[in-house]
């Protein structure tokens, strides 16, 4: 079996004015699918595409750089050196959002293709001593708003989320405007932490005690000190995770962790267990937070691997859609150190509408279906309604 063809599908869907709820004003309103065609018939998926953006730069990479690597390839054998072929030519991945999105992209889709081929789910590919259908644990994320609306809004999802049978969900502070949306850098708007600290206060009324309750600063916290007095009224409420207080700075998370309590993450943009190595000898983590949809299937298990060597454990980061969710779901079921995965809860059609089959959580656990592969296939009814 040879590949023939990488297709890439740029995707777009009109957010609907009708959804108010804080939330939903963050949709994701474009991605970029792939589908790795061979001569056997035999088709794979993947999400390259981080936070469900459209990064039109990523279909360019796989169409002008990476197609011409891998047509006339037998898949099996690429998967077997996927490590090597990531690595070559010099340059690519490791460190560049785009090029990392298109590897992890083309990963998940070999990857599906060899499931495909062998009549086995990628958990049992990953991690061949799973013999039962995994069930995943995940945490609602949403909790998001904006300045101008009432913190109620954020009250009333937590509340939500839990009547839908949640066990954990994630919110953010607000934000100022709605023309803010950079947070992963230091000119993020700062936190009105008055507002915030309400809020969190408000969540854990409503909720009682029975819901774990995590927050993501993206960043955005002013500097060590506001960050440890942050952290220190979480622990008060019985917050279970602190992510990303800070800007990206090891030494900083590294002084934060030690004098908190509160478990403190990150690790969202990390690709290789290269670049987390130093945030775990510092020991700046409590949690590592990889997403095989920029990190890719190999990326996640090195890291995860690398966290289970250091006693941290992973949950994973996943943002996007469908097949990217079906990725981090195996990667999860296959890493002896991930008890819980990232579940956006946020207004999405693509979710929704992208695949066949679309997976949903029931009391606030995924099943895997019990299906080669990566186990989703396209609507391409779907596909044709929001291709651009
Ligand atoms: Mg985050």
């Amino acid at each position: 079996m040879r590949i023939t063809r990488l297709e890439t599908l740029r995707l777009r869907c009109p957010v609907d004015p009708n959804h108010t709820r804080p939330s939903s004003r963050f949709v994701h309103d474009g991605s970029i699918h792939l589908r790795i065609h061979t001569d056997a018939g035999v088709t794979g998926l993947g999400e390259p595409s981080p936070y469900g953006g459209p990064l039109p730069r990523v279909a360019d990479i796989l169409e002008r750089e990476i197609q011409p690597l891998l047509v006339g390839k037998a898949p099996t054998e690429l998967v077997a050196s996927l490590t090597r072929l990531k690595d070559y030519p010099e340059g690519f991945g490791h460190g560049n959002v785009p090029y990392d999105a298109a590897w992890a992209g083309v990963e998940q889709a070999l990857w599906d293709i060899e499931g495909k081929v062998r009549g086995l789910p990628l958990y049992r590919l990953l991690n061949p001593a799973l013999t039962s259908t995994p069930r995943l644990r995940v945490y609602a994320s949403g909790g998001m708003s904006y300045e101008h609306e009432p913190p109620e809004l954020i009250v009333e999802e937590a509340a939500l989320c839990q009547a839908q049978g949640y066990t954990a969900w994630k919110m953010r502070p607000s934000v100022p405007g709605e023309a803010t949306r950079s947070q992963h850098n230091r000119t993020s708007p700062p936190i009105d932490m008055r507002r915030l600290l309400a809020m969190v206060e408000g969540v854990r009324r409503a909720v009682g005690d029975d819901m774990d309750l995590l927050v993501d600063t993206g960043c955005r916290c002013r500097d060590i000190q506001e960050a440890t007095d942050l952290a220190r009224a979480l622990e008060e409420l019985g917050f279970c995770l602190f992510e990303e207080p800070l800007p990206r700075v090891i030494d900083d998370y590294a002084r934060l962790a030690e004098a908190v309590k509160i478990p403190i993450s990150s690790g969202e943009s990390l690709v290789s267990s290269r670049q987390v190595a130093p945030w775990l000898k510092q020991r700046a983590l409590d949690v590592v937070q990889p997403d095989g949809n920029l990190a890719g299937i190999t990326g996640v298990l090195e890291i995860a691997r690398l966290a289970e060597a250091n006693g941290i454990p992973c949950v994973l980061h996943n943002w996007a859609n469908p097949i990217s969710l079906a990725a981090n779901l195996h990667l999860a079921a296959a890493i002896p150190n991930c008890s819980l995965v990232e579940y956006p809860i946020l207004y999405n059609p693509l979710r929704t509408e992208l695949v066949q089959d679309p997976w949903h959580p029931l009391n606030g656990y995924l099943e895997i279906p019990d299906r080669p592969g990566l186990g989703v296939e396209l609507d391409e009814q779907a596909v044709r309604r929001y291709s651009v």
